[in-house]
């Protein structure tokens, strides 16, 4: 086996033993353990397409087992459910100390495995990773009930929040580190026990996390990962009846799997799918950040955003100008390893690049306009450049327009009044983000509430906090996570009736 490191990567010594150990182990019940089956996958860099290393794959009996595992750990006497909320608290805030303590390693685990620029890493995932952790401590203690008043003659009524049992967090590999933070910390918070299934593209900072979590003293069983491909690893934990829920973050397509699969055993699900947001720049925007907003808002993470701007309509006064300085400050983004001063990385993998370049190409065929990009970038690596096609109102139906491609591509279209940007923004399947830029903030805020999105930003795009819900309407999703909402996303009520 050769593992093959970046030559400009200059790697913390533990991220270099972290990945000399070259074989990934799942942690179940506590206890590091191969797949029963000895079987492994291939993890590769994607911006050399070289191996860095053989994770294990979870089948079956390991789903069993971690399910067994968290089964035991969230038993009524167990140490975890006998623990004070404040208790508990303390353990995430913990697990915030010891990421921040190894930030960098984890960080480079982060861009050696999805390629994405180590700044981005170090100073925007990991920092937000800990900002999830320390938000989510917070509420351990402050996860309430309620008393509602009763018309019942001389009876309590209260209602208490418990956790569900235990989680199943499937979590794909854009931010692979955040997403399981995203879902490990509200779920812990509340109680629960958690099945983490890493992507099979980008398994290894998570096991990197594992590795922190049982140093933090989380009583084994609580956090269990689980590394292995969709199918079996995810699909079986989908199937399990000792699977109490499954929060899934990825495509569409496999979420309405899910959805099938876990309705035989009644198993609660959330979904957070995917997007094709619309980004609307009015002529009374302030240009300068309205067409850089734009740019990030697409190709930052190289496209791979579930909100990525990648609809991006502009009001048919400035649409020449939009479209042009668009595409020269899409000339001036740097695509390179996660390593260099790069700003956007490869595409996660050669499926990916592959199916990116075929939406490319289908543009190309379909007689829209391309301004810029549309093809790959050198031989070694997945990297393909920022692409910008324009079209008119007749071209809202082709895939390139309708469909998710994940992957540094824009669709730029003129409009002329606000029926029409209303109508052809929200004529879309999704509704996970929106964004629009304008300097009337009346207008800005009649937009956000007539665009069908979970999430509007105004004069901005992308931000994100531990504290501000994140969702989908409509085809990306239900639940939301983040905010006092992933709260209830990871409870259930009882109520309780007393009569005195
Ligand atoms: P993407 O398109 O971003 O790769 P996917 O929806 O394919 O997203 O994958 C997201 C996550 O779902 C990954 O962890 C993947 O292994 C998992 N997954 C894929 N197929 C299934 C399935 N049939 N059941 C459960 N999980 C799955």
């Amino acid at each position: 086996m050769t593992i093959k490191i970046h030559e400009a990567a200059s790697l913390h010594e533990n991220t270099l033993s972290f990945i000399h150990r070259e074989r990934h182990k799942l942690l179940i019940g506590g206890v590091w353990v191969e797949a029963r089956s000895g079987e492994t996958f291939e993890v590769f860099d994607p911006a050399t397409g070289d191996l860095l290393g053989h994770a294990a794959a979870a089948g079956e009996e390991d789903v069993a087992m971690a399910v067994a595992a968290a089964r035991a750990a969230f038993a009524p006497d167990s140490e975890w459910r006998r623990m004070t909320p404040q208790k508990r608290g303390e353990l995430l805030w913990k697990v915030a100390d010891l990421i921040e303590a190894n930030a960098r390693e984890l960080a480079e685990l982060d861009t050696l495995d999805n390629g994405k620029p180590y700044r981005n890493s170090l100073y925007g995932d990991v920092p937000q990773v800990v900002a999830h952790f320390r938000y989510y401590a917070g509420w351990t203690t402050k996860i309430e009930g309620s008393v509602p008043p009763v018309s019942v003659p001389n009876t309590l009524n209260y209602t208490r929040r418990e956790p569900l049992g235990v989680c199943a967090l499937i979590i794909p590999w854009n931010f692979p580190l955040l997403m399981a933070a995203w879902k490990l910390a509200p779920a812990l918070a509340c109680g629960n026990t958690a099945i983490l299934k890493p992507a099979e593209q980008t398994p290894l900072a998570a096991l990197r996390l594992g590795e922190l979590m049982v140093e933090a003293g989380f009583p084994a069983g609580v956090v269990n990962i689980l590394t292995g491909l969709g199918v079996p690893a995810g699909s079986a934990l989908v199937d399990h009846p000792g699977v109490d829920k499954v929060s899934f973050t990825g495509s569409t397509e496999v979420g309405k799997l899910i959805m099938r699969n876990a309705s035989n055993n009644l198993t609660k699900v959330s979904l957070e799918l995917g997007g094709k947001s619309p980004n609307v720049v009015f002529k009374d925007a302030d240009m300068g950040k309205a067409v850089k907003g734009a740019l990030w808002a697409v190709f930052g993470n190289t496209g791979q955003m579930c909100t990525a701007g990648s609809r991006l309509f502009v009001e048919r006064p400035v649409y020449e100008q939009v479209v042009e300085q668009l595409s020269e400050a899409a000339g001036g983004i740097r695509v390179g390893h996660g390593w260099d001063k790069s700003h956007i990385g490869p595409v996660v993998s050669q499926e990916q690049m592959e199916r990116v370049l075929g939406y490319i190409d289908e543009g190309r065929s379909s007689g829209i306009e391309m301004h810029r990009g549309g093809g790959r970038l050198g031989e070694r690596g997945y990297f393909v450049e920022p692409t910008i096609f324009s079209h008119d109102a007749s071209g809202d139906d082709l895939r390139l327009i309708r469909e998710e491609i994940f992957g540094p591509v824009v669709a730029v279209t003129p409009f002329d009044d606000w029926e029409e940007v209303v109508q052809r923004a929200n004529h879309t399947e999704y509704g996970l983000a929106a964004g629009i830029w304008t300097s009337d903030l009346s207008k800005a805020h009649r937009l956000a509430e007539a665009l069908q999105a979970g999430t509007v930003w105004v004069n901005a795009y992308n931000l994100f906090d531990a504290a501000s819900p994140f969702g989908g309407y409509k085809s990306s999703g239900f639940g939301r996570e983040m905010g006092k909402e992933a709260i209830d996303l990871y409870t259930q009520v009882k109520s309780v009736w007393v009569s005195y």
